[in-house]
């Protein structure tokens, strides 16, 4: 659905579409996991502009933006026990296991994790900017995060790009399928899953129209639906 979406809002607007695959979290990555997500955007006619993106080979970026950062983190020594975690204030004689940044709106968050990882917010800000992202478009399972990355943006002296969160498909039960809540993998190139995917995002093709490319000269963000239930 993001795919979709992101992908014929670039092309409306005569952009370029990029591809990044978010693999930093290197213990949970499964071989060849990129490699069925690329064809199957493929076999859908999402072809993307330039390299693909691996996060999982840009480690030296994200050390340098938290060197960046530098006085707007600390160090914090709370485990998973910990309730609230006070390390802002100092450590009080415990080590720092992980890196967070202060948000004076809101609880501090994790930079670097305390398996030594990059957290998806900061390894994501700074590859949207140094890919020169303009919009980003997602799920609204992310909106979370968003005031998140405009902060980590402030600090570290980036341009914020445009956000449009698409909504999430969901179960029965309000959850968003998705590997988690076990919903089947997508199969490649159904003509009939493209037009339910847009006919969701409000753009319903007329039959025997090629579904993208009319998705993308009728393209209207003000179409999608707030609330699809
Ligand atoms: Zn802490």
């Amino acid at each position: 659905m993001a795919a979709v979406a992101s992908f014929v809002d670039a092309r409306s607007q005569g952009g370029r579409w990029l591809v990044r695959i978010e693999d930093v979290d290197t213990p949970r990555t499964v071989h060849g996991a990129a490699d069925a997500i690329l064809r199957t955007l493929e076999s859908y006619g999402l072809h993307w502009d330039g390299e693909v993106v691996y996060q999982s080979r840009r480690i030296a970026l994200y050390e340098d933006a938290l060197r960046q950062l530098g006085g707007s983190t600390f160090g914090c020594g709370c485990t998973r026990q910990d309730p609230v975690c006070h390390c802002a204030e100092g450590l009080a004689g415990r080590v720092a296991r992980s890196t967070k940044v202060r948000w004076p709106d809101g609880e501090a968050f994790t930079v670097k994790r305390a398996d030594g990882l990059f957290a998806y917010q900061l390894a994501v800000v700074v590859d949207d900017d140094a890919q020169g992202v303009t919009d980003v478009v997602r799920g609204a399972d992310l909106l979370d995060s968003t005031p998140r990355q405009l902060h980590l943006q402030r600090l570290l002296g980036y341009r914020t790009p445009r956000y449009l969160h698409v909504p999430v498909v969901t179960d029965a039960h309000g959850d968003k399928l998705s590997k988690q809540t076990r919903a089947p993998a997508i199969v490649p190139g159904d003509e009939a899953a493209l037009r339910a995917a847009l006919q969701f995002l409000g753009h319903t093709p007329p039959a025997g129209a090629p579904a993208l490319a009319w998705a993308i000269a009728h393209w209207d963000p003000r179409r999608i639906a707030a609330d699809t239930r």
